[in-house]
């Protein structure tokens, strides 16, 4: 038995999701003739109250594209440093948007509404222009932490009193959910843009949405298009991701208890330190010398176990759709007999 714990980006179809997907009705989408697609761009925007959505091929490019439509080349993009607009994204805000960065320093990835107040620059012609606030929930570098509702509105506050357009990095907005028991309604009151992903704990193949108001999800269509993500018969993975809305949500929980487990057992080993908060399905913990990321790994990897390094002595392991009850009982059973 193979457990791949590297990411939850790692699913498969399940059979059902194949079902779906094949027998979707398609068409060609840069011609806004595909009906799944459209399905799917208004099922989103409707669970979140947005008026549109348009569908991506990766989160990567949801969140670059909210990033070019929101700014001007000399603006600046507020956000956390471990975010993932800042981390994994190329430094695509410089390349497709000629925007500058200001990171704030959170707590496992969360930031408040003073910090965001402390880090807007006065208008100032040798100044950038921050223009633009980021939020990322779950935070991923944060090891899955999340925002509720409550805790956000203070920032949509502030943007609103400063100018500051806010876009969410909602890749795993629901994982967020369904611990806050927050609606996506509420959400989507918050946030001028939000990017969701259906690659992740959702399950889907590939795709993510980018929600907003209609004037705005029309600038990110031809974005999109620019570039070069315009699709044409996407509706066989747009049929993925309506099945993952309808199926994939409520069963994160599974996850989120999963990944408590393995942090149950991982706490009790000697070689394991500073287990982060497990809020969701993101386990981050440390190793102690003389072990590292890399020897503990493959200490794992010898039982048929995948994990990522997150840092020298820093260890990441996700769970998802496709690591069963069978997969942890046996993830417990080899993490307790190490030594
Ligand atoms: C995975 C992820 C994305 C998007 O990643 P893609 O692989 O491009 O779909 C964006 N934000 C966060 C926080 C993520 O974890």
């Amino acid at each position: 038995m193979m457990i791949n714990l590297i990411s939850d980006t790692v699913t498969k179809p399940t059979p059902e999701m194949l079902q779906a997907m094949m027998a979707a009705e398609v068409g060609d989408d840069v011609f806004g003739e595909d009906p799944t697609v459209r399905a799917l761009e208004e099922k989103a925007a409707a669970m979140f109250s947005k008026q549109a959505a348009v569908f991506c091929p990766s989160g990567t490019m949801t969140n670059q594209i909210a990033i070019k439509v929101h700014t001007r080349p000399l603006d600046e993009v507020i956000c956390e440093e471990g975010s993932h607009v800042y981390q994994y994204e190329v430094g695509g805000y410089a390349f497709h948007s000629g925007a500058g960065i200001n990171l704030i320093k959170g707590q496992y990835g969360k930031i408040t509404a003073e910090q965001v107040a402390a880090a807007v620059k006065p208008l100032h012609d040798w100044l950038p222009e921050s223009r633009l606030v980021v939020l990322e929930n779950t935070c991923n570098k944060g090891g899955g932490s999340y925002y509720t509702v409550a805790e956000m509105a203070p920032i949509r506050d502030l943007c609103r009193e400063r100018g500051l357009a806010l876009h969410l990095d909602g890749a795993r907005i629901f994982n967020a959910l369904v611990e806050t028991g927050d609606a996506p309604q509420q959400v989507g009151g918050l946030f001028d843009s939000i990017s969701v992903c259906l690659s992740k704990g959702l399950g889907a193949p590939v795709g993510s949405l980018l929600l907003g108001d209609a004037e705005f999800v029309r600038q990110a269509r031809r974005v999109r298009k620019a570039m070069g993500g315009g699709m044409r018969q996407a509706g066989f993975l747009a049929a993925a991701g309506i099945y993952a809305l309808d199926h994939h949500v409520e069963r994160l929980r599974d996850d989120h208890r999963r990944a408590k487990a393995l942090g149950a057992a991982l706490e009790v080993l000697p070689m394991v330190e500073n287990i982060r908060p497990i809020d969701t399905n993101i386990l981050i913990f440390d190793v102690k010398t003389p072990h590292t990321a890399a020897s503990f790994l493959s200490m794992l990897a010898d039982k048929g176990i995948k994990g990522s390094a997150f840092g020298p002595h820093t260890v990441r392991l996700v769970t998802h759709l496709d690591f069963t009850e069978a997969m942890l009982t046996k993830a417990l059973e080899v993490i307790s007999a190490l030594r």
